[in-house]
């Protein structure tokens, strides 16, 4: 699949319920195609670890599997679009997660004169989605994510990457879980008829292993991302 490949303005959403392993494609991504992975799940929990305003309105939500109101969430990212780093284009892994957030993501995104280039969405059998994430671990100093099957640490309980102790996330206990598939069904579902409607939707299947899902999304994206 080899290297970075440097691609200018690319604008990419990523799409998918809780477990589908959008981080992990994400981090793969945005180091193929040398952008910025835009996080919001990651955003607000070092928001929550560093105590700060945002962090303290965003807990309770997040606890509960519930998602964070639309106003607080849509000003983190139009702030984080500012920032230089995104001049060459960007990854949003976990946002828009309603359909107003998408509606605003496209207004930001015509001021900008940046339009999306696609919507990927990682499909996965939501049964799949509760044994994924309980085996998920989790680095709370530098956010890289682990599967104790499907992608252990070398050392067990530590970070590859930066050595800390891994955690299991609060919001990956499975009735968090079960209420997280509930939201995404409701209130997430529907932007996939959204992009779909607007000629931007690549679908691809979730279930694979790792590389080949990464693999069946360059492919899907190379054509979109040659025509731009
Ligand atoms: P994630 O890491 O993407 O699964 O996000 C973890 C939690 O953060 C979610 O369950 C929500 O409570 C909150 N969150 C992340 N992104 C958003 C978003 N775009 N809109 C609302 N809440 C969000």
């Amino acid at each position: 699949m080899g290297g970075r490949r440097e691609a200018e303005g690319v604008q990419l959403v990523l799409l998918g319920p809780p477990g589908a392993g959008k981080g992990t494609q994400a981090e793969m991504l945005s180091q193929f195609y040398g952008i910025p992975q835009i996080s919001t799940g990651n955003i607000l929990r070092a928001a929550v670890q560093a105590g700060s305003e945002l962090g303290r309105q965003a807990q309770k939500y997040m606890n509960a599997g519930q998602l964070v109101p639309d106003e607080v969430i849509i000003g983190v990212v139009q702030e984080r679009l500012g920032k230089p780093d995104c001049a060459a284009g960007f990854l949003l892994d976990g946002f828009p997660r309603t359909v107003p957030q998408a509606e605003a993501l496209d207004r930001v995104l015509a001021e900008m004169e940046r339009p999306l280039t696609a919507a990927v969405e990682v499909a996965v059998d939501p049964e799949e989605v509760v044994e994924r994430l309980s085996l998920r671990r989790t680095c709370p100093q530098c956010a890289a994510v682990y599967h104790l099957k499907n992608k252990p640490p070398r050392q067990p309980g530590v970070c590859d990457a930066c050595g800390a102790a891994l955690v299991q996330r609060e919001d990956d206990r499975e009735e968090v879980i079960r209420k997280r598939l509930e939201v995404y069904a409701q209130q997430t579902a529907p932007l996939v008829d959204y992009y779909a409607g607007k000629k931007l939707l690549l679908k691809v299947d979730g279930g694979q292993e790792i590389g080949a899902v990464q693999a069946e999304i360059r492919r899907k994206l190379e054509a979109v991302v040659n025509k731009a």
